[in-house]
C-alpha cells in the first residue's frame, strides 16, 4: 500500500530529528526513515560529544527538547582557552565578555538524540520507518516515489536529505561534490584528569594539529578530540593505553595533570565537504549530507541544527501561503541562506587550519603576536566568542530568544 507524506526526512540523526521537531505544530504530515535503531545512553560518558552553541541551546529551549536531555550529564563551560605549542601565543574566552553566564555546552551526541527521539515520537504527525533505509528514489513532477528496503512504498512532497557525510540521497540524485581531505583523523576518546577541568574547553595547537579537551559533567572527565596526520593517528591507536597517556599528557603540556585514558579511541578520518546544491526540485540537504567541516571549532552540528531551523521556517512559510513546499523555486531562499552561512563556516576552518599550520620560527613568532594582539584588543576577540557562540550571520526565528522574534 502506498503513503503519502508532505516531508520525508531521510536520516533520523540530530539534525534530521530537529527538522521534524520544528514542524511539529503543523498540519503536514511527516515520515523519517532512519537506518539504524538507537540504544540507550551507556553509564560512562560517551566517546562522541558535541559543543553546543548558545544559537542552538536557543533552538532546543524553543522547541522544548531541552528539558528532555538527561541533564546531569550537559557540562555548561564558561571559559575556553586557547593556546600554541612551545610558544607564548594564547587566547582566552570569556562568558562575561559578551554578558553571558555561558559560552556553550558539551553534550554527548546520544543523549541530544534520545531528547529530540522522544519529543518526536510524541508528534501525532509522524510516522517512523525505523530501521529501514531508503532502496530507491524517483523524483516526479508533482511528487517523490519512494521504495523502502522493507518494501514499503511512500510518495512525498518533499525529501530531506539529513543522511549524513555520505548521503545516499545525494549520491543518488548525482549531486556533484567539492571536498579536499583536511589531512587529519580525529582521535576521540573519554580521559580522566588529575585536575579538575573547572568548566574550560581546552585547546593546544601542535605542528601535527589541535587537541581538545571538552570539559565533562564529572569535573576530572574530558572528552578529547585529536587531530593528527592519519599515519600518526594509526600510531597512536595501535599504543596500549600507558603509552598513548604519555603522549597525550606530553601533547598537552600536562595542562591538567596526569591524563588516562578510560575506554576505547576511535579515529575518524576528515574531510571537507560541501555539496554543490543544497535544494532541487522536491529535494533539500541538510547537516552533514550538505557539508562537512573539521571540528577544530566545534561547529559543525551547530551549522546542520541552523539548517534544520532554516528549512523548518521556510517550508511553514510556504505551507501556510498555500504553495508546494517541493518546489525549486520555493527551497531557493533556503538554498542560498545556507550555502552563504556555510561557505563562510568552511572558510573560517580553513583560515585557522592554515594559520596554524606550520613550524617555521618566524612563522610561528608572527602567529603568537597575533594571537596575542587578539587576545588584547577586545572588539575582536568579542567577534571571535559571537562567532563561536553562534551569534553571527542571519540567525533562523527559532534560534532566537522569543522575545527577539519579529
Ligand atoms: C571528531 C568530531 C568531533 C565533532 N565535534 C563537534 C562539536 O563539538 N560541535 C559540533 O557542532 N559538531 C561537531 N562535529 C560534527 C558533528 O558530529 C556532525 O556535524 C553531526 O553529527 C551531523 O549530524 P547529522 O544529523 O547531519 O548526521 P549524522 O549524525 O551522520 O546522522 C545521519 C543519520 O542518518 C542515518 N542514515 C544514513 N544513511 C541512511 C539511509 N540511507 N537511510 C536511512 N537513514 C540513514 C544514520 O543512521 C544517522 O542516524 C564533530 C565531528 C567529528 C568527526
Amino acid at each position: 500500500m502506498m503513503q503519502s507524506f508532505d516531508v520525508t526526512i531521510v536520516g533520523g540523526g540530530m539534525v534530521g530529528l530537529t527538522l521534524a521537531k520544528g514542524l511539529a505544530n503543523s498540519e503536514l504530515s511527516i515520515a523519517i526513515i532512519e537506518a539504524s535503531e538507537t540504544s540507550e545512553l551507556a553509564k560512562s560518558p560517551e566517546s562522541r560529544v558535541s559543543a553546543i552553541s548558545f544559537a542552538s541551546k536557543t533552538l532546543f529551549d524553543n522547541l522544548g527538547v531541552w528539558p528532555l536531555l538527561a541533564s546531569e550529564r550537559i557540562t555548561p563551560y564558561q571559559t575556553m582557552q586557547v593556546w600554541e605549542k612551545d610558544s607564548f601565543g594564547k587566547i582566552e574566552f570569556n562568558a562575561k565578555q559578551v554578558n553571558q553566564q555561558e559560552l556553550g555546552y558539551i553534550v554527548e551526541n546520544k543523549n541530544l538524540q534520545l531528547a529530540l527521539l522522544t519529543a518526536v515520537q510524541q508528534q501525532k504527525n509522524v510516522t517512523f520507518f525505523c530501521p529501514d533505509a531508503l532502496q530507491n528514489m524517483a523524483i516526479g513532477e508533482g511528487e517523490a516515489w519512494l521504495t523502502l528496503n522493507s518494501g514499503k512504498q511512500l510518495t512525498s512532497k518533499l525529501v530531506v536529505a539529513a543522511d549524513g557525510a555520505n548521503s545516499w540521497v545525494r549520491q543518488q540524485l548525482d549531486i556533484p561534490l567539492t571536498k579536499w581531505d583536511y589531512q587529519h583523523h580525529a582521535i576521540v576518546a573519554t580521559v580522566k584528569t588529575q585536575e579538575i577541568h573547572q568548566a574550560c574547553a581546552r585547546q593546544i595547537f601542535t605542528s601535527q594539529g589541535p587537541l581538545a579537551f571538552l570539559p565533562l559533567y564529572e569535573q576530572h572527565t574530558s572528552s578529547i578530540v585529536w587531530s593528527v596526520p592519519p599515519l600518526q593517528a594509526e600510531l597512536l591507536l595501535a599504543l596500549d593505553d600507558a603509552a598513548f597517556n604519555q603522549e597525550l599528557n606530553r601533547h598537552f603540556d600536562n595542562r591538567l595533570g596526569l591524563c588516562e585514558v578510560q575506554g576505547y579511541r576511535q579515529s575518524i578520518p576528515l574531510t571537507m565537504r560541501y555539496a554543490r546544491d543544497f535544494a532541487k526540485h522536491r529535494v533539500a540537504l541538510i547537516g552533514d549530507a550538505a557539508h562537512t567541516i573539521h571540528p577544530l571549532a566545534g561547529q559543525g552540528v551547530n551549522l546542520g541544527l541552523m539548517d534544520a531551523a532554516s528549512l523548518g521556517q521556510e517550508i511553514l512559510k510556504c505551507s501556510a501561503a498555500g504553495n508546494d513546499i517541493g518546489l525549486y523555486q520555493h527551497l531557493r531562499h533556503f538554498e542560498r541562506w545556507r550555502k552563504a552561512e556555510a561557505i563562510q563556516m568552511i572558510a573560517s576552518m580553513e583560515s585557522l587550519k592554515q594559520l596554524f599550520n606550520g613550524d617555521n620560527p618566524i612563522q610561528k613568532l608572527l602567529r603568537d603576536v597575533a594571537l596575542t594582539m587578539a587576545n588584547n584588543v577586545s572588539p575582536l576577540k568579542t567577534q571571535f566568542i559571537k562567532q563561536a557562540m553562534g551569534l553571527q550571520g542571519e540567525r533562523p526565528n527559532l534560534c532566537l530568544p522569543q522575545s527577539n522574534v519579529k
